[in-house]
């Protein structure tokens, strides 16, 4: 059995970049992942101006970058956002590929292998790892070798960043609760045949959370995010074809509205929806969305263990942004653990960006509840069509360089700006 300094369970943004910058400095680190060949891993893959300015490499991912952003607040009403610095936005396969390679060339070895929950033993020295049956999926088969149930590694250091579900956190640090996990699902679909794909975010009307259209290289990435608590399956999934249908609609007619209650033109609409009903393929999954008192309680490292990512719960409980932290939480683990003190990273991510998430889990019930008898967001959306200040820390927002902590107060100072 091959002995490693630090099993990384998951391949995703955080156990990629954690096994490239622990094995940059020497540290003998194996890499698992368990997800099938091409199967991409459910996710708007938008990465903000603030992730792409802390490492710059991601521009080397292939991928779009945005400048542009078209908002709609819940009643339709659009705002235009001119953004100071891009996002980017990824296909799951292309970015999580480039990072692996990224792992794979700074020296990490990478099991195509999926760890079985029951297969994780703790020992003298550390930890064995087991992998599960996980051969089930024909698409397992195309690997060019895939292994046998069986197969065993041992390590001191064991790190889970195996998403959201995660089976090593379950383990260690107990499960949360399903309501604290958002859920998200959409559609991949073709890009427009005529006009431009803009990115959008439209906040739902009558529910929490948001429809977004992510447009990539190759296609466009539909989905809806709300809480467990909101989630309704059938109105949510027509809501976002109504949202799909009236963005292809306004390519081809710039002045049709997003939401139309009236068809204007049946033919029109009944063709995209035929259209939409062949190409788009679904997708769901969950996001973590911890609550205000779980971001005090819970643990996300102890003695030769460590949670990175969504696997430890770090994603914004508002807008479900989790690549930021993945990549940070990868970051100040891997620094914690080069000097030697893997328990303080503990105490530095709460530093960095747990009060953040803390407070926008404090935030979230305001931020979809109501506002002057309306709708926040209404509210938001529409003040930034007539206060350039408003609109300035909404792209920051977007930017992710606008928190939560003092949004109320740089909102309240920004009205003081009108166009
Ligand atoms: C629909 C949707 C849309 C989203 N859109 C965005 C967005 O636009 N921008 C954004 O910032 N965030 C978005 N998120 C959140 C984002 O996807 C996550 O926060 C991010 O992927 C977390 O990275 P991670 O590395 O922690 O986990 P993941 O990306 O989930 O990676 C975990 C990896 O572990 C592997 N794994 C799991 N179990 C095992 C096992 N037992 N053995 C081996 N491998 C295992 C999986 O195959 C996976 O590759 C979205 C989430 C969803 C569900």
């Amino acid at each position: 059995m091959e002995h490693f300094e630090a099993l990384i369970v998951g391949a995703g943004p955080a156990g990629s970049f954690a096994a490239e910058l622990l094995a940059k400095a020497g540290v003998k680190v194996a890499l698992f992942d368990g997800r099938p060949e091409g199967e991409p891993k459910a996710c708007g893959g938008g990465v903000t101006a603030k992730a792409l300015k802390a490492w710059p490499h991601l521009l080397n991912a292939v991928g779009r970058t945005v400048g542009e952003l078209e908002m709609y607040s819940p009643s339709g009403k659009p705002l235009h956002l001119q953004l100071e610095e891009p996002f980017a936005i990824y296909s799951r396969i292309a970015f999580d590929l480039y990072l692996r390679d990224r792992a794979r060339k700074a020296g990490a070895e990478i099991f195509p292998a999926k760890i079985s929950a029951r297969g994780i033993r703790r020992t003298q020295n550390g930890w064995t790892l087991r992998e599960g049956a996980g051969a089930s999926n024909p698409k397992r088969l195309t690997r060019p070798a895939p292994r046998a149930a069986g197969c065993e590694w041992s390590g001191q250091m064991l790190v889970g960043a195996d998403g959201a579900g995660s089976s090593v956190a379950r383990l260690l640090a107990g499960r949360l609760p399903p309501s604290e996990m958002e859920v998200a699902f959409g559609y991949r679909a073709p890009l427009p045949e005529v006009g431009e794909s803009p990115a959008v975010i439209a906040f739902l009307p009558g529910w929490i959370g948001y429809a977004w259209a992510f447009p990539r290289l190759d296609h466009i990435s539909f989905g809806i995010a709300t809480t467990q608590e909101a989630f309704e399956h059938q109105p949510l999934d027509k809501l976002l074809w109504d949202f799909m249908l009236g963005y292809y609609r306004q390519r081809e007619d710039p002045k049709a509205k997003l939401w139309a209650r009236r068809q204007s033109d049946r033919g029109r609409d009944h063709r995209i929806r035929e259209k939409l009903a062949t190409t788009a393929e679904r997708y769901a999954a969950r996001i973590p969305g911890l609550s205000d008192k779980t971001w005090d309680t819970r643990r996300v490292c102890g003695e030769a263990w460590a949670l990175l990512g969504d696997a430890a719960g770090f994603a914004d409980p508002v807008t479900g942004e989790g690549i930021y932290y993945a990549l940070r939480s990868a970051e100040l683990f891997a620094e914690s653990f080069l000097v030697q003190t893997p328990l303080a990273y503990e105490e530095r991510w709460r530093e960095d960006f747990g009060r953040e998430l803390k407070r926008a889990s404090q935030m979230r019930r305001r931020f979809y509840g109501n506002f002057w008898g309306a709708p926040f967001t209404e509210r938001m959306i529409g003040f930034a069509r007539s206060h350039r200040g408003i609109k300035r820390v909404l792209g920051d927002l977007v930017a992710g360089e606008q928190g939560y902590v003092d949004l109320k107060k740089k909102l309240a100072r920004s009205a003081m700006w009108p166009v």
